[in-house]
């Protein structure tokens, strides 16, 4: 079979319409929807997709970065850029889909569609790890799986691939429709019906009648009864079936599942036979996932001695990328989910995006890409690296090591692994960002371990996917043209300081916004180039605010005449923003100040009121809807007679998160956007349309039997009337974890279980009453994630999140997560 060679005019005879083509022989071989992830310009076509932004609006952006094919559904942008080849659509997102489709038909591969509530990704990774030495695979890059991410899965195939492993969500009814047209898989698989997503559909029998018609044309259809109930076994799709259960009667009936040493061994019926396996994980989650595989082996044929041969090898699956520090004050971000090159692109966008040092490292194995010479590969990864300003590469591999003389940075190469970890000790690494990026069977685990600190085994993961994901949320709240300041002060309520920046930066706010200079200083010096407000400027601090172009926060004619004072004299238009009170009575302008401040502003040239704003005392609460009515009315009046006075207009702003949400006339000229990024609002109920951003985790370090009556920590506080078994954890009240949360008020997650504290916190260590349950040192222990939130956390100990969040202390370790 022939790869389709699609030109621009093939592409717009496929989607049928109208074109205005500059060079209609240009070649297309990549399909992109972000204009700021490009590989090769020429050969891309931008698709300006409709979402929470319209994609039209970056179509300047891809035009700097020399993208010339455009599908759009904006006629206005053809007359711009003669230069471009423009096909004009009704609908973008369904020309994406309708072209893959097409790619898709012109292969005629055997594909795999997965679907369900949880765990299509870890299946999908799985099948592959299981597969990969028996077929040619392409599967969906990390969790591609929405209307969006199907289309742009599919176009990856090509002739050398001998199977397709696609996963498929959707959040709709009429949704998977189209996904099945793209997919047209011959083997289908659901993993599972659960609650999750439930809210775009009417029902849990609606939810899994959408689901199901990925399957309608499939061959084989792997299940469990249990998912499927009150569906006629006649009604199911596949013309063979293949279920797997282990409470109902089913091909693969699962009998026993017993835990041994951090591995599951699993004993089942099939055919008749009693078969095992021994899966190396021991969560619930990873059990079902690794049951579907053994039930998808098993109905592809394979041996019960094959797929247990197999199964047992299966290794942990990370699609995100992680940013840690490093040893000598390095970066290091850590991806091993994947090696080809796209996904080393999006881990060069992170490295860039993540910008704290000027100097960038790449540690990269020899990629495995079907279907392209090593010359043509490696003459792209040079390529590639050179455009994202790559300083150094490490390469590592015999094969890379022959293709030197392409790459133009500072390069290094070793044979294997082992090779450069000999050398190690004689390498330099410092104040750099370290991207370590390898295939799978070159085990860079044990480079990234070679780099990173030593890890307190108390750490805060912060997704850095779920603060963007919470960010377009407000922005898809906001009015038009209204802009974003988002607030960073006490390192950004606990979750970092310039890596939370940097993303910002990378998304496009506005503004940021701290509490002191030093944090302003801070961000700085790590190549923050936003504008940022210091909402407590100190005296002392101003020499340095201005240095490093903070713009101090005016609450007081005091500091006004002391920050003219401090302005060297030639300098004119500073900006500064003046903070009115208009009920909080913290700091800020009373109204009777106003006059008096006039004054001042009308002569001075040397300051800029680059903004006016007042903070709401309760806009998350309707109680005090009447109050938060007035301050806003209050601020509009004074705002508009320091507008009048100053004769140009600043931007106005007055609104918080709850604010944006609960009060659309409050969002004037900009909000003011906290907590919502982390992942908290008062004013939606359970915080519906935001991600969790953070977990905090910890560690079990020991695990004690105790007699009838013995006590437990401090004063004696922790009693066992009938005895028990107790979990120490590393973490205690330096940590953040509040004393509060003491003699059973907190609770931790261990392997699934919620289990209280027992006995006082100690400063370094809390105990858990883990009694009855199978808790072994080394196992992790949750403090909060999605299911045991910080809300609880802080209604059990009387407090807010906030609280709960700015309390972690700076010796727990942040890790940084990126898709
Ligand atoms: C902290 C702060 C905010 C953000 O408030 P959230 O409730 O976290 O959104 C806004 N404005 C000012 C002045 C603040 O100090």
């Amino acid at each position: 079979m022939q790869n389709p060679i699609y030109t621009i005019s093939t592409i717009a005879k496929i989607l049928q319409t109208d074109v205005k083509l500059a060079n209609d022989q240009t070649i297309i071989q990549f399909l992109i929807i972000d204009s700021r992830s490009v590989l090769a310009p020429e050969n891309s076509l931008f698709f300006a997709l409709i979402s929470h932004r319209n994609g039209h609006e970056f179509i300047e952006d891809a035009y700097h970065k020399q993208i010339r094919n455009f599908v759009v559904t904006e006629g206005k942008y053809i007359a711009l850029y003669p230069d471009c080849n423009f096909i004009l659509v009704d609908d973008s997102l369904r020309a994406l889909q309708t072209l893959a489709a097409t790619h898709r038909n012109h292969f005629n591969l055997k594909t795999v569609g997965i679907t369900g509530s949880n765990g299509k990704t870890i299946v999908k990774e799985w099948l592959y790890q299981l597969l990969a030495v028996d077929f040619n695979i392409i599967r969906s890059p990390k969790s591609y799986n929405s209307q969006i991410g199907v289309p742009l899965s599919v176009w990856q195939i090509n002739a050398d691939h001998t199977l397709g492993i696609f996963e498929a969500g959707i959040s709709a009814t009429n949704e998977m429709e189209t996904l099945a047209e793209i997919i047209q898989p011959q083997i289908g698989i659901l993993t599972n019906i659960g609650e999750a997503h439930a809210e775009g559909f009417a029902s849990k029998e609606e939810k899994l009648a959408e689901k199901l018609k990925l399957f309608a044309a499939c061959e084989l259809f792997i299940y469990s009864p249990n998912y499927v109930n009150g569906i006629d076994f006649s009604a199911l799709p596949g013309q063979r079936k293949f279920s797997w259960s282990s409470t109902q009667g089913a091909d693969l009936r699962i009998i026993a599942i017993e835990p041994v040493e951090g591995n599951c061994h699993l004993r089942a019926i099939h055919q008749d036979q009693e078969i095992t396996c021994l899966l190396p994980f021991k969560d619930k989650a990873s059990i079902e996932n690794g049951i579907i595989c053994w039930a998808t082996l098993l109905a592809l044929g394979y041996s019960s001695a094959q797929a247990s041969l197999r199964l047992d090898k299966l290794s942990h699956v990370s699609m995100r990328l992680e940013l840690k520090n490093g040893i000598n004050q390095c970066s290091i971000i850590d991806d091993s989910y994947s090696a080809d090159i796209s996904s080393l692109a999006i881990a060069l966008d992170f490295l860039n995006q993540q910008n704290q040092h000027a100097k960038k490292t790449v540690i990269l194995s020899e990629l495995f890409e079907t279907g392209k010479d090593d010359i043509v590969l490696y003459t792209e990864i040079a390529d590639l690296l050179a455009q994202k300003k790559v300083s150094r590469l490490i390469g590592i591999g015999i094969h890379l090591a022959q293709y030197a003389a392409l790459f133009k940075c500072e390069t290094q190469f070793f044979e294997d692994t082992d090779a450069f970890i000999r050398d190690f000790p004689g390498l330099q690494f410092s104040h750099e960002t370290i991207l370590v990026k390898g295939a799978r069977r070159f085990e860079f685990a044990r480079i990234s371990k070679i780099l990173t600190q030593k890890i307190h085994d108390t750490v805060l993961e912060i997704d850095l996917n779920a603060m963007v994901s919470n960010l377009q949320f407000y922005r898809s709240k906001i009015k038009p043209g209204v802009k974003i300041m988002a607030m960073v002060k006490a390192f950004s309520y606990g979750s970092g300081s310039f890596e939370i920046a940097n993303l910002l930066q990378f998304h496009k706010v506005d503004y940021l916004a701290v509490a002191y200079a030093d944090e302003g200083i801070a961000l700085r010096k790590s190549g923050i180039t936003l504008p940022i407000m210091v909402m407590s400027p100190e005296e002392s601090a101003f020499e340095a605010i201005i240095k490093h172009h903070l713009e101090p926060e005016i609450y007081s004619l005091e500091i006004l005449k002391s920050f003219l004072n401090a302005l060297p004299e030639e300098i004119t238009n500073y900006p500064v923003h003046l903070k009115i009170d208009s009920g909080m009575h913290r700091l800020g302008f009373d109204h009777d100040e106003i006059e008096k401040l006039s004054e001042f502003l009308k002569d001075s040239q040397q300051i800029k009121v680059q903004s006016i704003f007042s903070h709401l005392v309760a806009s998350g609460e309707a109680a005090h809807d009447g109050f938060t009515q007035q301050q806003i009315d209050k601020f509009k009046i004074i705002a508009n007679q320091l507008t009048i006075v100053l004769g140009y207009k600043p931007i106005l702003h007055v609104a918080n998160t709850s604010g944006i949400s609960r009060w659309p006339d409050g969002q004037m000229d900009m909000v003011r956007l906290g907590i919502g990024l982390y992942g908290f609002d008062a004013a939606l109920l359970n915080n519906r349309g935001l991600q969790t951003t953070m977990v905090l985790k910890t560690t079990v370090t020991q695990v004690k039997t105790l007699d009838a009556g013995e006590t437990v920590g401090y004063s004696r506080r922790g009693v066992m009337p009938n005895g028990g078994k107790i979990a120490t954890v590393k973490i205690g009240y330096a940590d953040g974890y509040n004393r509060a949360f003491g003699n059973g008020v907190g609770k931790m997650l261990i392997n699934g279980q919620l289990v209280p504290t027992i006995g006082s916190i100690c400063m370094d260590m809390t105990m858990l009453d883990i009694t009855g349950l199978d808790v072994s040192a080394g196992d992790e222990a949750i403090v909060f994630n999605k299911e045991q939130t910080i809300i609880q956390l802080a209604d059990d100990t009387n407090t807010i999140p906030y609280e709960i969040l700015t309390n972690i202390s700076q010796r727990v370790k942040r890790v940084y997560f990126y898709e």
